[in-house]
């Protein structure tokens, strides 16, 4: 079973997808939790050139080819290899990510964005994707204080710099994919209180893949 992440800066993705993987590790479920950029030692490498504050002239075809090359390493090295032993894979952002960011906001061609998609992963798609909806600024004040609260996180703020509408049309980029795929997509409200998320999502995904 693959289940991916998604939503804006500060919605929680990183807190909620650690947390579904150890429930389901307490319930016996081999499961990895995984991330994009940067899970693999290629990847890490990948996510520096990436988000480096200097980089700010980076071509959006330039990023979107650099997003395709770590999901592609991402998927060979750690994906495929759990998905095929039957562990499951709890991922952190994955190709909805680039289609909202690369796509939407940076305007490449979502059909070139899938034509590398293909290449890099045989167009693998996620079983579920758990969308955690919020309001963008409460999502870049989220995202800010966690940038003071880890100093060293701070060369990691080229997209956060981004100005607001930027987080918008990621928001309703990923908001249209949500209501293009419901069999896909779960959209959760991320306002709440973070205990009441998870409930939800265990919720969730246990009604969904019990059997
Ligand atoms: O999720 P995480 O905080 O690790 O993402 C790192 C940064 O990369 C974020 O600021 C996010 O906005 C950006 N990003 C992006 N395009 C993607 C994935 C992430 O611009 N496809």
């Amino acid at each position: 079973v693959f289940i991916s992440f998604e939503g804006i800066e500060g919605c929680g993705k990183s807190t909620q997808s650690d947390w579904l993987s150890r429930f389901l590790t307490e319930h016996r479920i081999p499961t990895i939790r995984t991330k994009e950029p940067g899970a693999t030692a290629i990847g890490a490498e990948i996510r520096k050139i990436l988000l480096h504050a200097d980089h700010v002239g980076m071509s959006p075809i330039c990023e979107a080819l650099l997003y395709l090359a770590d999901r592609a390493q991402h998927h060979d090295e750690v994906i495929q290899p759990a998905l095929s032993t039957g562990t499951w894979v709890v991922c952190d952002r994955y190709h909805d990510s680039t289609l909202a960011y690369q796509g939407a906001a940076r305007k490449v061609s979502s059909q070139d964005l899938n034509r590398l998609f293909e290449l890099a992963t045989g167009a693998l798609q996620p079983d579920l994707t758990l969308l955690l909806d919020l309001d963008v600024q409460t999502g870049l004040s989220r995202a800010q204080q966690r940038n003071r609260e880890h100093q060293s996180q701070v060369t990691e703020g080229r997209f956060e710099a981004e100005a607001e509408p930027f987080h918008q049309a990621v928001r309703q980029a990923f908001l249209g994919m949500a209501a293009e795929q419901p069999h896909r997509f779960v959209v959760v409200d991320a306002a709440r209180p973070v205990d009441e998320i998870a409930a939800d999502i265990r919720g969730i995904v246990t009604h969904r893949f019990a059997n």
